[in-house]
């Protein structure tokens, strides 16, 4: 009988298209896919470690499955992502009964990591000396990325386009857990976005720890690192066929959206994630100009302090950031911005903070992600004293929440009585049909089944903090 695989995601969204590919993987050599932990025979937590939080909720969980392994010891479980490398230490201490630790690195070895611990088992090993830990690549071999897929929906759809992160925010634990930089080659990407548009998926949303830095190397060892670099992607301009005949080694991000415009028949196209340091006019002038570019970005700005920003090593300062929104909404006009914010990073004094509120004051963004600083062992940061209080970081985080909620709600009511295109994808609870604008918006609207999965032109009736509620007005979409 087919051994059934249990499989929990946490984190981000590279982590969910890194559970695809695992499932598809999986399935491929004949498990099935089971809803409910019961029912499987092996059970895999896709974890991350952004923040101490999502590593807790990740221990909680395959503390309970230990208890279920009690009743059955033929149960294998598995940590897999950013915790299986970061804590590999504490995974074995709080977790004896795991049998298998594998990294992000690691996931297209899944198949025969869980092969090694069925012949483990097979000769009767027990404890620490049956487990399979496999944690030490650097970098993850995309040229090893299987064929086999497993996709969610039908309409949007995740494309990683890259892998690893080589900045080194000093808060941040990403670049040890997922390890160097490698892009996927152009081709394999445009091969797969038409396969999807083919299949009928009308949206795909690129994915990299930091997407503007594409193309910096490939698997092969060839990109533009190393000099030459601007020279070379100067003489490739906004010719997305120079990137692909004459030089496929030499594209960067902005060739990538336009290729995807060119070469594809996806409808829409979005991305994330932007690092502020490297995105720049170029990106912005493809934004501009690709048709299938939803007009949305999320560049996270961390904080609007210069000496924190400077502590964080981001690599920017909240002047040259402004600027970068200004230079974006004189080609962008209506372009929808979003920024993750962390309070109460080390030394972030109350004047600090209201650098930060008055950024976003002056932005005036559509959304944001707020995150209280976690040290995370590792890191430069943990090396510093995590000196503001927790009261204090919960009462930054709660202001700057409000101070969100009601720029968004402003934001939102200045699209009453125009029009959105909307790409209904579901029913949601309350029965409404449910969908996204352009500029990633909420959007519900009245109508039949089959309107889902369509694009639709709709007229914003009113609004709620957080959703525009639309009348159909016509269920093809805008032009131009
Ligand atoms: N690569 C993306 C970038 O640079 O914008 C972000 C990736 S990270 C997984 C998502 C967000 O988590 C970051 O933008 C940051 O706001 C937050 N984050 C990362 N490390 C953190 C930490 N130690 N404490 C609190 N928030 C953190
Ligand atoms: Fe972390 Fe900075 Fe890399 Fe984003 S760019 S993943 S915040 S190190």
């Amino acid at each position: 009988m087919a051994q059934a695989v249990y499989l929990q995601t946490y984190g981000c969204q590279m982590n969910e298209r890194d559970s695809e590919e695992i499932l598809g993987m999986l399935v491929a050599q004949g498990y099935a896919v089971v809803e409910r932990e019961e029912e499987a025979d092996v059970i895999l937590l896709n974890t991350c470690s952004v923040r101490a939080h999502a590593e807790e909720r990740a221990f909680g969980k395959m503390g309970l499955m230990q208890k279920l392994k009690r009743e059955r010891p033929g149960l294998v479980l598995g940590i897999l992502g950013c915790m299986a490398k970061a804590q590999r230490e504490e995974v074995f201490r709080r977790l004896p009964q795991v049998d298998l630790v594998a990294g992000p690195a690691e996931i297209y070895d899944l198949p025969e990591l869980l092969a090694g611990v069925a012949e483990r088992r097979q000769q009767g090993r027990l404890g620490a000396s049956a487990r399979v830990l496999a944690i030490d690549r650097k970098v993850r071999p995309l040229d090893r990325r299987p064929a086999t897929d497993y996709r969610a929906g039908g309409i949007t759809a995740f494309v990683t386009i890259m892998e690893g992160c080589d900045k080194k925010c000093a808060y941040c634990i990403v670049p040890t857990t997922r390890g160097q930089e490698v892009s996927r080659p152009l081709e394999e990407i445009l091969d797969e976005i038409q396969q999807l548009a083919r299949a009928g998926y009308r949206q795909v949303t690129l994915l990299g720890q930091n997407v503007n830095s594409y193309g910096k190397r490939f698997p092969d060892g060839t990109g533009w690192v190393g000099p030459g670099r601007r020279r070379a992607l100067l003489q490739l301009g906004d010719r997305p066929e120079a990137a692909v005949a004459d030089a496929p080694r030499l594209v960067d991000f902005p060739a990538l959206l336009r290729a995807v415009d060119a070469k594809t028949s996806i409808e829409r196209v979005r991305f994330t994630t932007s690092h502020p340091f490297d995105a720049h006019g170029e990106l912005f002038r493809a934004m501009a100009e690709c048709r299938s570019v939803c007009e949305y970005l999320h560049l996270p700005v961390q904080s609007g302090s210069d000496r924190i920003l400077r502590a964080m090593r981001r690599g920017y300062t909240a002047e040259s950031y402004l600027e970068q929104i200004a230079h974006l909404r004189a080609l962008v006009p209506h372009v929808a911005l979003s920024t993750d914010i962390i309070v109460g990073f080390p030394g972030e004094t109350e004047a600090d903070f209201e650098a930060t509120q008055a950024l976003m004051d002056r932005v005036r963004y559509d959304s944001a992600f707020v995150f209280k600083y976690s040290p995370r062992p590792g890191t430069e940061a943990a090396g510093w004293i995590d000196d503001v209080p927790q009261t204090v970081k919960e009462r930054r985080n709660q202001a700057i929440l409000e101070l969100q909620a009601r720029i968004s709600r402003e934001q939102l009511e200045t699209w009453v009585g125009r029009e959105v295109e909307v790409l209904v994808e579901e029913r949601n609870r309350r029965g409404q049909l449910m969908g996204k604008s352009r500029r990633n918006t909420t959007v519900v609207v009245d109508g039949p089944d089959p309107l889902i999965g369509e694009l639709v032109l709709a007229r914003v009736a009113r609004v709620t903090d957080t959703t525009l509620i639309c009348d159909v007005v016509d269920r093809a979409p805008l032009a131009g």
